[in-house]
């Protein structure tokens, strides 16, 4: 046996083999495949990419450098329709069950050495283009690699490391735990892990080497030990534990139906946090009470192009139907920093974070932004939306988005297409900036919801993404807390209410001091909603409620 120690970010015992997941080192590496007409569809969906990519190139290059100079990318568009060029890889694929990267590179060997051979300057030239287009391709299939890796039977899987994008395309009902070699806690990957309540550990150094492949493994992601080929007496432990966890959800399963109420009758809300559809029967399994927050931007994520307007719409409508009535808080597009998509063709930036994304992309990219309003105004009829912002730092950030809104609201009247009008509109409180002014924010929205992920970021100068910060990071610095306290205060004072739908809001020994500062919500990955029903009803807060108010002077 051997063991590994990460860090456990998501708590659960999972047995089974493990999988590893390996991204392209940049050179091709030829393997075989079992089933040729999906490679050749992974190959078609990579062609369909690259031929937006060029169109794209070419109106940019026909605004910057003139239609001539642009007349390239067209070409390169035409050659991605050339039969002889499809038909090469398509025989590669078929009939040596090769994989489509290998397919591209050896039909982009022989035409380019086909064409340089000819005695033709013109088509001489279009030896490097074939290369240049199968290059493109190539970039489009192993980025998207993890697309192309499928779980037979359910799996451990091990990675160095997994985007959001990447974990997003997973099949997860085959993944009975992540391990990753990199990682940090706050990531998007770690939360996406604990929203779909999947075992996980980070900072596995070592569990990439070959020879654990396909090997009998056990995850502990309450401590973060991998036991890899496990004796007979670790198996036993741990499916001890495994089955004492399972006693202890029985027990929590009780709690179902019985309201959050703390012994001297505080009421709080306690709802979840999802990414897509697919975690929302999570939501009543649990008793969540409502969705705090519904990352859209994972739709966006999990798609090879814009999400049109029906499609999002559709999405929307489900979500809000399948809530009953349950207030559903679906965000709108939160991209960028750790959430890169192909398809967004964002300039890279030397410190994403900090750069354009979420509502500035939104700001920016106006059309995507009102597609979006429009679906989510659409679906308002079919149950109790609240849309909220992301990434706000400012009163007029505020006004645009409500001058949108209200544009989106007017097409809509004309078009005599139905919604509601008193859609809840609220922000997240996730940047110092906005937490300072929220006495201002809070007279121009429905809600607020305090994001502590970013907060936290922002505020302690911690890169979320870098796990060599993390002893640098105290979740319960004062700072954070007083800013927490100050934003309910400035809420309340308004009138409107607040929440808390970052990580923080799951942390029981904080439930008591959120209590305290009169936070109206919190909304946590569903799996932690019935613990923390279960410390509401154990606390007693009115007698200590100076006592811990006092502690954040
Ligand atoms: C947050 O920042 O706390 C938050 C909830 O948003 P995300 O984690 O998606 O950035
Ligand atoms: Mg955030």
């Amino acid at each position: 046996m051997t063991t590994i120690q990460g860090q456990g970010v998501c708590g659960g015992v999972a047995f089974g083999k493990l999988k590893l997941l390996r991204k392209s080192s940049g050179k091709i590496q030829r393997h075989h495949i079992e089933d040729a007409e999906k490679e050749w569809e992974r190959f078609q969906n990579a062609r369909e990419t690259a031929s937006r990519q060029l169109n794209d190139l070419y109106e940019k290059a026909c605004n910057e450098v003139g239609e001539e100079n642009a007349m390239i990318f067209d070409i390169h568009r035409m050659m991605l329709e050339d039969l002889d060029y499809l038909g090469s890889i398509r025989t590669y694929i078929q009939e040596q069950k090769i994989n489509a990267e290998s397919a591209v590179s050896m039909t982009a060997e022989t035409f380019s050495e086909m064409f340089a051979s000819m005695d033709n300057s013109y088509m001489q030239a279009r030896a490097a283009d074939v290369k240049d287009i199968s290059d493109r391709i190539i970039a489009i299939l192993s980025k998207n690699e993890v697309d192309g890796f499928t779980l037979n039977e359910p799996a451990i899987i091990g990675a160095e490391d997994l985007a959001p994008s990447e974990t997003v395309q997973l099949d997860k009902s085959k993944i009975l735990a992540f391990i990753t070699e990199k990682g940090s806690a706050a990531s998007h990957t770690s939360i996406l892990a604990r929203t779909m309540n999947i075992p996980a550990v980070i900072g596995a150094e070592g569990i990439m080497d070959d020879t654990f492949a396909d090997t009998d493994i056990i995850v502990d992601g309450f401590t973060g030990h991998i036991y890899i080929d496990p004796d007979m007496q670790t198996v036993l432990e741990m499916q001890a534990k495994k089955q004492q966890t399972e006693r202890q959800n029985e027990l929590l399963a009780k709690l179902k139906g019985i309201k959050p109420v703390t012994k001297d009758g505080q009421k709080i809300l306690l709802y979840a946090n999802i990414g897509s559809l697919e975690d929302m029967p999570a939501v009543y399994a649990n008793d969540a009470m409502g969705v705090g927050l519904f990352r859209s931007e994972f739709i966006f994520l999990e798609s090879k192009t814009y999400p049109t307007e029906d499609e999002q719409f559709s999405i929307y409508k489900s979500a809000l139907q399948k809530a009953m009535g349950k207030r559903v808080i679906i965000r709108t597009l939160d991209i960028g920093a750790d959430k890169q998509v192909d398809y967004f063709s964002m300039p890279k930036e030397e410190n994403p974070a900090m750069g354009v994304r979420a509502i500035r992309i939104c700001l920016t990219r106006p059309a995507i932004f009102k597609t979006q309003l429009r679906a989510l105004y659409r679906a308002s009829i079919f149950g109790h939306l609240a849309i909220m912002f992301p990434m706000i730092t400012s009163l007029s950030e505020v006004q645009q988005v409500k001058e949108l809104c209200e544009e989106v609201k007017a097409e809509l009247r004309e078009e005599q297409i139905p919604f509601r009008e008193n859609t809840e509109l609220g922000i997240m409180i996730e940047t110092p900036a906005s937490a300072i002014i929220s006495d201002k924010l809070a007279k121009e929205v429905d809600f607020f919801s305090i994001g502590t992920n970013d907060l936290t970021q922002y505020t302690l100068a911690i890169d979320r993404q870098n796990p060599d910060t993390t002893p640098f990071c105290d979740l319960h610095h004062l700072a954070i807390l007083r800013l927490i306290h100050t934003v309910v205060e400035n809420a309340h004072k308004a009138g409107i209410w607040t929440g808390i739908c970052g990580e923080l809001a799951g942390d029981l020994s904080l439930t008591e001091l959120f209590l305290a500062m009169g936070v109206d919500e919190l909304s946590v990955s569903p799996r932690l909603i019935l613990p923390l029903k279960q410390k509401v009803l154990s606390c007693d807060v009115s007698e200590i409620k100076d006592n811990l108010l006092q502690k954040l002077k």
